[in-house]
């Protein structure tokens, strides 16, 4: 049988790495592109033709997000899993005491928050369809208000928060139906999120994808628990 999955930002950096790791992995993989000039997914698609398949895909757009989705479902009609993985940085040095960037911020916010939200939402049933019932969501230890350390990065930390919370109340929702969310740390991974790729991080996006595959695979039939999982690409708990 068959078994797709779709991955968000999957044109560089971690998401291109977890398409890949899908590949691998037997999964049939839908993939948004957002990027117009980036050969390396096109070329992934042409060298895995009949298991590969690209859609445009803007997180930020609602028009963008359902027409990704119309096309989608004439590809397949279930999804064993979802990654939401785009996501950008936006300002990470003015603290609180210098003049903060609203504009830039909400287009954060709009990215990595309810992007997410507009992807799931639109393929959730695809997802309760399918027999894992997972949806996975990239997050960041940067969303943890229990170990904030920084002072800066306002608009990243905010919205990632805000995608914890978003992933409870998707949880309980799809738990009713043996669905549920998980939500990743990938590490300090080496990708593009400041603009050039990001040699000084500790894990390659090809090792970061690996982790959360195993991640991902311990979960395939495990039973939903009462809350969604918070957790570093080792497995190790985070703290809310
Ligand atoms: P990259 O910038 O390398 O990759 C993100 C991808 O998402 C890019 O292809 C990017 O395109 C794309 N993207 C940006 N905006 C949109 C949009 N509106 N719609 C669809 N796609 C979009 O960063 P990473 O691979 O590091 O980031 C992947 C995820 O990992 C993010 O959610 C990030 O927050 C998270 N993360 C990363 C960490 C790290 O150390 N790198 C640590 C913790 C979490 P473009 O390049 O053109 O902007």
């Amino acid at each position: 049988m068959k078994r797709y999955a779709f991955v968000t930002g999957a044109d560089r950096g971690l998401g291109f790495a977890l398409v890949k790791g899908l590949l691998s992995r037997d999964y049939h993989v839908i993939a948004g592109r957002y990027m117009e000039d980036n050969r390396e997914l096109a070329d992934l698609a042409e060298e895995w033709q009949d298991r590969l398949f690209l859609v445009e895909l803007d997180v930020s757009s609602d028009q963008s997000v359902a027409h990704a989705a119309a096309q989608l479902t004439r590809i397949t009609d279930t999804l064993e899993l979802v990654i939401n993985n785009a996501g950008i940085l936006g300002d990470i040095q003015a603290t609180i005491l210098d003049p903060l960037p609203f504009a830039e911020m909400q287009h954060v916010y709009n990215v990595n928050t309810l992007g997410p939200l507009r992807v799931t939402n639109a393929l959730a049933p695809l997802v309760l369809r399918g027999q894992s019932k997972l949806f996975v969501q990239i997050s960041s230890e940067a969303g943890s208000i229990a170990d904030c350390k920084r002072t800066s990065w306002f608009g990243y930390c905010m919205s990632k928060t805000a995608v914890n919370m978003q992933a409870a109340l998707i949880h309980n929702e799809v738990k009713k139906f043996g669905g549920q969310v998980l939500l990743l740390h990938p590490g300090w991974v080496q990708s593009y999120m400041s603009g050039t790729l990001n040699t000084e991080a500790t894990l390659t996006a090809d090792e970061s994808a690996a982790h959360i595959m195993d991640r991902i695979q311990e979960l395939e039939n495990a039973a939903p628990g009462e809350k969604p999982l918070y957790r570093d690409y080792s497995g190790n708990e985070l703290p809310w």
